[in-house]
């Protein structure tokens, strides 16, 4: 799903290019605030995505970003089946310093003229405090503390999606889900990683992690029994499946000749360094690859469940779904000899195209 737009290009042809319905540019200049919001898609739903802020290069680089993330995030909740549509917000600035609580309050008032068509979330360089600032100024955001109506720290729910990811990739590969006595190799053992370590351990998984951190990777490695290795041994090991939780871009041309295992699902954003290149590797190889933007999909059916007002059992069924899911994506990508992120592709743009000729309502 990559933007390859030149500088040069003109808004309007960038926007139709990927079928944008909508870009708002935000200025204030009491309050220092550039910004930019992207509504993709609302076939499903109203366009959901969280706030970005950065220090763009310039304003077209801001643009492309908010164009290609709104747009992932249109994929992203179709293929979860969830009643939501792509967007996403990006501020223009330095997030340490140029922060304050009256531009994002004013950001705030910018989400609200648009009149729940956009509804945000955090994102790099925002916090829940910033969401607390726009919730002061409008109903359109989620990621609010608990005691504001917040559902919380989202972590377990995207380790529960992957976990279950890996079960449907395992269900494929081996005929059955169970994972007593498969090895992962778990890569990051941060907020999803450790979550998920914690999961695979209680179904007697043999465990390997890394992290740069190493009293985290100790901690984690005692608390959960798994054995930790340095990072750059953990793409050698003889596993069955290997799950990046920490970057992304971590499935290259050099990686792919070292893994020996038969599956790759984990967290990370972007985990294919190209998708058109190593996407296509992988299949050859025949390595199951479980996309990304699926099985980590958790932390947006978390905010989900806050718009909705579900609660946590509520949402952890919806992680749950993803098994079926990832069948589903693994299933056309062998029927039809395709890289799986395509399949998942197309999946979620026939849920679309299909919701968009019954004019489903949300
Ligand atoms: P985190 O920051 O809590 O953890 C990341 C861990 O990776 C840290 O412990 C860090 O030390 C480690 N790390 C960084 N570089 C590394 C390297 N080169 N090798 C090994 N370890 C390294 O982040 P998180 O919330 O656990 O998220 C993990 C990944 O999943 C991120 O890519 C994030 O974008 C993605 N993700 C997270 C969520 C969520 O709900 N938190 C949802 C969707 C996607």
């Amino acid at each position: 799903m990559s933007l390859l737009l030149s500088e040069e290009t003109s808004i309007f042809d960038q926007l139709s290019t990927f079928g944008h319905q909508q870009v708002v540019y935000c200025s204030d200049p009491d309050t220092g605030l550039k910004a930019i919001i992207a509504v993709h898609d609302t076939t499903l739903g109203p366009a959901f995505g969280g706030t970005r802020m950065w220090l763009y290069k310039n304003e077209a680089e801001a643009l492309r970003d908010v164009l290609r993330l709104s747009r992932s995030m249109t994929y992203k909740a179709s293929i979860t089946g969830l009643n939501l549509g792509g967007g996403k917000a990006v501020i223009i600035g330095d997030s340490r310093v140029e922060k304050s609580e009256a531009s994002m309050r004013r950001f705030g008032k910018f989400i609200k003229n648009m009149n729940g068509s956009f509804i945000t979330a955090e994102d790099v360089g925002t916090s829940s405090k910033d969401m607390e600032y726009i919730r002061m100024e409008t109903k359109h955001v989620t990621g609010v503390p608990k005691s504001l109506g917040g559902s919380g720290d989202p972590s377990p729910v995207t380790a529960k999606g992957v976990f279950m990811g890996i079960k449907a990739a395992v269900k494929e590969m081996f005929g059955n889900d169970s994972l007593a006595g498969r090895t992962v190799a778990v890569q990051g053992t941060g907020n999803v990683g450790e979550n998920l370590v914690g999961l695979l351990r209680k179904e007697n998984v043999k465990v390997y992690i890394s992290d740069i951190d190493e009293d985290r990777l100790a901690n984690v490695a005692k608390k959960h029994g798994a054995e930790a290795v340095s990072n750059n041994r953990i793409y050698d090991l003889e596993v069955d499946i290997y799950s990046p939780c920490a970057l992304g871009a971590t499935i290259n041309s050099e990686t792919i000749e070292k893994l020996k295992c038969g599956i790759i699902a984990g967290s990370a954003n972007n985990q294919l360094a190209d998708e058109a290149i190593h996407g296509k590797l992988l299949l050859d190889k025949g390595i199951i690859y479980t996309p990304d933007y699926l099985i980590n999909a958790g932390g947006l059916i978390n905010s989900y469940s806050e718009i909705a007002g579900f609660n946590r059992e509520r949402t952890m069924q919806l992680a749950e779904n993803i098994y079926d899911a990832t069948r589903t994506v693994i299933k056309k990508s062998k029927i039809e000899n395709i890289p799986t992120h395509l399949a998942a592709n197309r999946i979620a743009e026939k849920r679309i195209a299909d919701m968009k000729r019954i004019k489903a309502t949300y």
